[in-house]
């Protein structure tokens, strides 16, 4: 987290108000929105980082309900989840909620949602709208999702908004991680680093879920899923851990079989079922692959006191790390798993 404005006025003094309510966890980051807001300088522009599933939208969300609210005050992060405005952020018709995405169907934002169409230019888009005088409070909030998929040209569209916000706004930019965006776009954001969720908050999660653990399985499975809550959940269901331990039981008796590897991979897609989108099917793929980073992981600290085998097994470790990036780069999913498979089963590169 950058360092805060610079301003006069009362902050939250530790150990206050440690609860801030709203999504569950992101503690310090709440307590600095909260405290720039009780000293009356919270506007500009934010890069809010962390893994997908991690919670950026909820909390970016929820900080919009707290500004927007008609009954909380203006200086106090909270709102009262009740009110018209509360309502209608909630259900993301807010006048004064601006919002971007990325649609489906698209390998980047594309350009004219930023800044209208080419016979609108200026005139639509989410740089205009940020500079429309708030409907019905005083301020905008404008929430940009996907922001790992700005291509140059569209993170060049923004750069005047993000350095000039419009005064009492407050713009976030949501991404995977600051390296994906632009130095250009980083240099004008504050950037705010999230983290996954550890111990009670951990359990309360999975508990959010309708998954009833201990601290530490919950802990295990967010990390297993990189940070990913729901895919956490989903693994620690009774279906998710059948599907752990149909792929740990082909990772670990040997010898590998890579076509009947590659099968059960691919059916555990399929069962999404063909209306499944392309990102969801990236998702229940990128899962698999983590369950294998793990088994591997798990095998290195098992193997540790024999040297002889571990070349193998950190090959393999690697090579599914480097699958979840060919996964992010959407590469084809047919061909990733059988070549991952091959990889997998021949254990050294070719
Ligand atoms: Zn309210």
């Amino acid at each position: 987290m950058t360092t805060p404005p610079a301003a006069t006025g009362a902050a939250i003094p530790p150990g206050q108000a440690a609860d801030f309510g709203g999504p569950v966890g992101h503690g310090e980051a709440k307590r600095w929105f909260a405290n720039s807001l009780a000293k009356g300088c919270l506007s500009g522009s934010f890069l809010l980082v962390g893994p997908p599933g991690i919670g950026k939208a909820a909390l970016a969300k929820w900080i919009a309900k707290c500004l927007l609210c008609d009954e909380s005050g203006e200086r106090s992060l909270s709102c009262c989840g009740r009110c018209p405005s509360c309502f209608q952020v909630e259900a993301e018709t807010h006048p004064d909620l601006v919002q971007v995405r990325k649609p489906e169907d698209r390998a980047f934002i594309p350009v004219e949602l930023l800044i209208g169409p080419a016979e609108n230019r200026m005139r639509e888009g989410f740089n205009r709208d940020i500079r429309l005088r708030p409907f019905h409070g005083t301020r905008k909030v404008a929430i940009l999702h996907d922001a790992d998929y700005l291509n140059d040209e569209g993170s060049n569209s923004l750069l005047k908004t993000l350095e000039e916000p419009p005064p009492d706004s407050l713009i976030f930019l949501l991404g995977t991680n600051e390296q994906r965006q632009l130095p250009t776009i980083r240099s004008r954001c504050r950037i705010v680093r999230l983290h996954p969720p550890r111990g009670e908050q951990a359990v309360e999660l999975m508990r959010r879920r309708g998954i009833d653990c201990d601290a530490a399985t919950a802990e295990r499975a967010i990390e297993l899923c990189g940070g990913d809550c729901q895919a956490a959940a989903e693994v620690l269901t009774a279906d998710g851990a059948k599907l752990r331990q149909a792929i740990t039981q082909r990772l670990v008796t040997p010898p590998i079989r890579p076509v009947d590897l590659a099968q059960v991979v691919t059916s555990v897609i399929e069962d999404l079922g063909k209306a499944a989108s392309s990102a969801v099917k990236r998702d229940r793929l990128r899962d698999i692959l983590s369950i294998a980073i793990d088994t591997f992981r798990q095998q290195l600290i098992d193997s540790a006191d024999r040297p002889e085998q571990l070349a193998p097994i950190i090959y393999r470790l690697d090579r599914s790390i480097e699958a979840i990036a060919q996964v992010q780069r959407n590469a084809n999913q047919t061909t990733l798993i059988e070549c991952w498979a091959a990889d997998l089963a021949r254990g050294n590169p070719a």
